[in-house]
């Protein structure tokens, strides 16, 4: 019997009392590569990317991965091989691109913070959209490309100040905080992009967050930015494209199911239609939506610790390698690897690794079959997790595996400590 661990995921299974990824029983593939481990579904990533494809058939619409959810090479050149562009944060993503032998047209640069050096490189490759989130980067931004003879293709960020109901941290798109410009200020500040020499105008944009289950905000945050797009055009400023970002969450747990890709886009594009902007070029962002549930952490349990308010199910993988927890309060499911035939209710365990922190959780009041040395699946780990591993305790970081079929491949080798301190210098 195969049945899948979280709903709607059926590239990671039970068959019988083992979990696959795909048609590789995970177990074997820990004994081969040791623990932690990523394991990617490639055909996860794929049917992810299928729904955004199916929700824009027949528009003209460009998919740009937000990599910074997943940047390991081989997934890029996943997305890059199914048609995707890029939506880059820094200089070093535009080089994985590269690396990774991704279209650079299709590429588009966001951040508060671009450097003119990161600037420079991105206008001499050639990147499609640089997605400008302020005045001040408008200016720098137009002379950097009028020293290089150039003219920068622009995007403005706009804030469209809709609650995204989301975690704070992950939220965007609200008036006091960093990202985009005011909506208030849009229009003037189009306005001064488009005296600008070194600059071309050529859209819009907003993103206003991450993990967002409902459809609302992305409701009024579309009429809040085609309101915008009326009032920039109508100052005789046009409009190539309109980029709504990304944001779509995932199902982490089983009480917040977000919409599907292809049933937002159907009442987005209703919208758009409805205020007569269908056949405009459209653009998105998705990061975590296209990875999210297409990967997993392997780990294995080392101790456990009895004791009087709690107990402790010590695992080899560390807030290091599952940073979410610790930075977001964030919920992974974490299941056997391979369960016991009779299922006892199990012991509540909080869940940790070794790192020396406290904030060094990875899941709390969870009820496991367990014993040391078994192996656990993190579930949900595809984005935000590999991207943002450290070194923090000299750990190295974890190997990755990228699966299809009956097919393992590995696309990035375990770092040995030694890794770890490559570049660093002793003292004479
Ligand atoms: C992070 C980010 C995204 C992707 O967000 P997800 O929640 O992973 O879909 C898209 N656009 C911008 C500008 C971002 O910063």
């Amino acid at each position: 019997m195969t049945l899948p661990v979280l709903p709607g995921h059926p590239h990671f299974a039970y068959r019988d009392n083992a979990l696959f990824a795909e048609d590789v029983r995970v177990s074997e593939l820990a004994a081969t590569y040791g623990t932690p481990l990523f394991i990617y579904s490639k055909t996860a990533m794929l049917a992810a990317l299928a729904s955004y494809q199916r929700g824009f058939e027949g528009r003209d619409a460009q998919i740009c991965y937000a990599m910074k959810a997943n940047s390991s090479l081989a997934v890029l050149q996943v997305f890059a091989r199914a048609g995707c562009g890029f939506d880059i944060v820094s200089g070093g993503e535009l080089e994985r691109v590269q690396a990774a032998g991704g279209d650079l047209k299709k590429v588009i640069f966001s951040g508060v913070g671009k450097t003119r050096a990161e600037m420079r490189q991105a206008l001499a490759a050639g990147i499609g959209c640089f997605n400008v989130e302020s005045e001040a980067e408008l200016d720098v931004l137009s002379a950097v490309a009028a020293g290089m003879k150039l003219r920068a293709p622009v995007s403005i960020r706009v804030n469209p100040n809709v609650d995204p109901k989301t975690h704070p941290y992950i939220s965007t798109g609200l008036k006091g905080n960093k990202f985009g410009v005011a909506h208030e200020d849009a229009l003037r500040i189009y306005q001064h992009a488009a005296s600008l020499e070194g600059l071309k105008v050529v859209g819009i944009d907003c993103h206003i967050g991450s993990q967002i289950t409902e459809v609302t905000p992305y409701l009024d945050a579309m009429d809040r930015v085609l309101d915008l797009v009326a009032a920039i055009e109508a100052a005789g400023i046009p409009l190539a494209h309109i980029d709504f970002g990304g944001g779509l969450g995932i199902n982490y747990n089983d009480d917040d199911m977000p919409p599907e890709a292809d049933a937002l886009w159907r009442q987005l594009l209703a919208k758009l239609d409805a205020r007569g902007y269908g056949d405009r070029k459209l653009m998105v962002e998705p990061g975590r939506s296209l990875v999210g549930n297409a990967g997993i952490c392997i780990t294995e349990v080392l101790y456990l610790k009895p004791g009087e308010q709690k107990n402790f199910c010590i695992i080899d993988a560390a807030m290091n390698d599952l940073p979410r927890p610790a930075m977001y309060q964030a919920f992974h499911a974490i299941v056997p690897v391979e369960r016991a035939a009779s299922e006892s209710a199990g012991v509540v365990y909080d869940v940790v690794g070794p790192v020396c922190e406290s904030g060094d959780w990875i899941g709390r009041d969870r009820a496991l079959h367990v014993a040391a040395g078994d192996q656990l699946a993190v579930m949900s780990a595809g984005a935000y997790c590999m991207s943002m591993a450290s070194n923090y305790n000299t750990r190295g970081r974890a190997a990755e595996l990228l699966v299809e079929g009956d097919l393992a491949r590995l696309i990035r080798a375990r770092e040995s400590a030694a890794d770890t301190f490559r570049g660093e210098l002793l003292m004479p």
